[in-house]
């Protein structure tokens, strides 16, 4: 009987192993999501143009500072749902220079940049359509600033959704020279979401259908982004 006794107790000890070790993968993993959902990172959603600057017109009329803010809305929508913070650079058509500065947009970048400082975020994502003499020129392309390692990171995981999710052309991101992403220190992303000169991107961009599964390859890059540089 002491055989019986002593299988009794490996098979006890077994147990209490497995319980340990399954409540240890299971606290891990709860507190790796709700690391996700109540750190609340910051993001700064940026509708690039607006006001007297109304970025690329498409073939058929698309006005870019109007698409722009539409996207960046949709994609506040989502985030502010799933638990980030957004701080939006403009909320209306409207740019935001000073009436009286004389170098408009000049004012309208500094104010730009003036929000960004003051949100210290986690990311910055800017919004364009993008615009090409050939008309054929097609995809959505994600942009960083030269030699940041947290953003190019962040620019390909969201290019590597929009080529899985979208069809996009590109598998990964490429440098930017812009303003919006030399400007700070942040990690920060300029997103052209597709080609408003191409009268097919164009008709696709304008759907609701269209915008709603850009928004989601945005998040599953941004979620991706977030849940890989999360360190418990
Ligand atoms: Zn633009």
């Amino acid at each position: 009987m002491k055989v019986l006794t002593i299988k009794k107790r490996t098979l006890i000890i077994v147990l209490v192993c497995i319980l340990i070790i399954g409540s240890a993968v299971g606290v891990f993993y709860a507190v790796k999501t709700a690391s996700l959902s109540k750190l609340k990172y910051t993001i700064v959603l940026d509708a690039g143009h607006g006001g007297r600057d109304g970025g690329s017109v498409g073939v058929n009329g698309t006005i870019e500072k109007e698409i722009n803010l539409e996207y960046t809305l949709a994609l506040k929508e989502k985030l502010t749902n799933s638990g980030f913070r957004v701080e939006l650079t403009r909320k209306t058509d409207d740019g935001l220079y000073s009436l009286t500065a004389p170098n408009k947009k000049l004012s309208d970048m500094s104010a730009r940049f003036s929000i960004i400082q003051r949100t210290n975020p986690s990311l910055v994502i800017s919004i364009h359509m993008n615009s090409f003499s050939d008309s054929s020129a097609y995809g959505a392309e994600t942009y960083y600033r030269a030699n940041d390692k947290a953003s190019k990171y962040c620019a390909d995981l969201i290019q590597s959704s929009f080529y899985t999710y979208l069809n996009a052309r590109n598998k990964t991101s490429k440098v930017g020279d812009y303003y919006i992403l030399n400007c700070s220190y942040y990690t920060a992303v300029l997103i052209e979401c597709g080609y408003i000169s191409n009268p097919t991107e164009e008709a696709k961009l304008n759907t609701e259908e269209y915008k709603n599964q850009f928004v989601e390859a945005v998040y599953n890059g941004i979620l991706l982004y977030f849940g890989n540089t999360v360190k418990i």
